[in-house]
């Protein structure tokens, strides 16, 4: 791996601040999804060694709950202004372990860099209330307090990002954290730990374990140490993170799946609800729990619409993330190939038509060509399940009310799209429309100052924003009386 700090390439576990092999001996390689070579190999760390990080954690939380706000947001900030200065290399080791494009890696750098200077900020303003007593001769009011060790267990597609949502918010507050990225995409994680050193963060309060999934996970949210939970990814291992959970009582943020709705009203100009549409559907290779897989186009403007999608899907590039032009990098690994390649020939045999998409064209095993279904129907997959691929849909409306009822018709609830200049149809939409975030009119929505989730089985909680810290704080209530 060619960077300009090569120290920014780690193959070990960051406990307690230190850099640590796995004392059994195991390990895993970690896959270049372009290419099939091997980045790496990461220790994967024994049950003592988790316990041994949350000793770290529980110690260096009385020091990090004790720094005044300002004096965490400095060291917090000078974490913001390494990940900046290092975005270049930042990005190579994002694009190489998970195979985005490079431009879209830089992207997601300065993304999550930029909550981490949000929250950095936000730290500051964690206020308590005053209450106007009902007790006589009391005072009440309440504190903000940090909730204490934080277990962050995050995703393969943004290996940076969802990493910085949590983690600013969580150190903001004053609480240590206990990270626990994907397998496939450990070295992001890790050149953050290396970073956070550089930046005085404390030994103890930014570790970063790895392992066997369900083994470290299941020991994290035994341990009665660790307070909060917070977790991206599917909704199956969503649900048995909270299950396993409730024994300890924690704090539980869920960011999980999503199968989101992109709707276009028949006042549109198909052409740029067509390219808006594309933008919203393949954006990491349609890895993205934003990703819109269930488009709904009046059946007036049908036709021109998907005319002007194939126009605009058949100019993307696939190709290798490293490469320049290349707009659609790899899959993450063959077994999301394979499950691509079944939600589309389901779809076929049900009754769907393949409009474009040609996988004979894919440049290697792991690259699947972007695939356009129209007449896709709620008996379908496609239409069912979160596909994490290239594989667009399409169905046809005839009025509002209906495209309510087929919106909603998912058990997710995470982000849904509305494509309309007529007010009364985006109100009505907006009220109707059972998810956690509605975009009109526009592909980008999120960013730090937003509270991002879902609702169903999309999540509980929300990152980014003044919602965003409160997962990482406790409301202590005060009654001072005999004033
Ligand atoms: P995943 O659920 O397979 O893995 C997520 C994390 O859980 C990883 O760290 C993984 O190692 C760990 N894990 C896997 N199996 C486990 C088990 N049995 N016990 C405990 N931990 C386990 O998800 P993924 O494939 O990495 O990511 C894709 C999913 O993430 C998609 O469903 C996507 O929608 C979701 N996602 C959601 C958001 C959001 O903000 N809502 C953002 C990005 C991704």
């Amino acid at each position: 791996m060619k960077l300009s700090d090569p120290r920014l390439f780690r193959q070990h576990a960051y406990v307690d601040g230190k850099w640590t092999h796995g004392n059994g001996g195991r390990e895993e390689a970690v896959i270049n999804p372009a290419t099939g070579e091997a980045l790496g190999h990461i220790p994967w760390l024994e049950a003592e060694q988790l316990h041994g990080a949350v000793d770290a954690a529980d110690e260096a939380f009385v020091q990090w709950r004790a720094l005044r706000a300002d004096e965490r947001c400095e060291r917090l900030l000078a974490w913001y202004d390494l990940l900046q200065a290092n975005r270049e290399d930042l990005a190579t080791i994002m694009t190489l372990e998970q195979g985005k494009p490079l431009p879209d890696s830089r992207g997601e750098v300065e993304y999550g860099a930029s909550f981490v200077r949000w929250f950095a900020e936000e730290g500051k303003r964690t206020y308590g209330d005053t209450i106007p007593s009902h007790i006589p001769n009391a005072a009440l009011g309440t504190l903000k307090e940090p909730v204490g060790i934080a277990a962050l267990i995050t995703p393969w597609n943004f290996p940076l990002a969802m990493i910085t949502r949590k983690a600013a918010a969580a150190m903001a507050a004053g609480c240590p954290v206990i990270v626990k990225p994907a397998g496939e995409t450990p070295f992001s994680a890790l050149a953050l730990a290396e970073l956070a050193e550089r930046a005085g963060i404390p030994a103890g309060v930014f570790n970063v374990v790895l392992g066997e999934p369900a083994e470290v996970s299941r020991l994290l949210c035994d341990e009665e140490r660790v307070k909060a939970l917070s977790f991206t990814g599917s909704t199956r291992v969503g649900r048995l993170l909270l299950e396993q959970s409730a024994h300890t009582v924690k704090r539980v943020s869920l960011e999980l799946g999503g199968n989101a709705p992109f709707i276009v009203g028949p006042d549109m100009d198909p052409k740029e609800a067509a390219y808006a549409a594309v933008a919203a559907k393949f954006q990491t290779a349609g890895q993205d729990c934003l990703a819109a897989n269930r488009i709904l186009v009046h059946e007036s403007i049908h036709d021109d619409f998907v005319e002007h999608f194939v126009e605009r899907m058949s100019a993307l590039t696939v190709g290798n993330g490293m490469d320049s032009e290349v707009d659609l990098g790899p899959l993450i690994h063959g077994q999301a190939v394979e499950k691509a390649a079944s939600i589309v020939d389901d779809a076929i045999s049900r009754g769907a038509t393949l409009v474009a998409g040609d996988q004979t064209q894919a440049p290697g095993p792991n690259y699947f060509m972007p695939v356009l279904l129209t007449g896709v129907t709620r008996n379908m997959k496609v239409w069912n399940e979160e596909n994490f691929a290239p594989v667009a849909g399409v169905t046809a409306y005839s009025d509002d009310d209906q495209v309510i009822a087929m919106a909603n018709d998912t058990e997710y609830g995470l982000a849904a799209y509305v494509y309309t200049h007529d007010i009364r149809r985006i109100w009505k939409m907006l009220r109707a429309l059972e998810y956690g975030m509605v975009s009109i009119n526009s592909v980008k929505m999120t960013g730090p100052p937003v509270p991002f989730g879902g609702v169903k089985q999309s999540g509980l909680g929300r990152e980014g924003g003044v919602t965003g810290i409160e997962e990482y704080l406790e409301t202590k209530y005060y009654c001072l009386g005999g004033l």
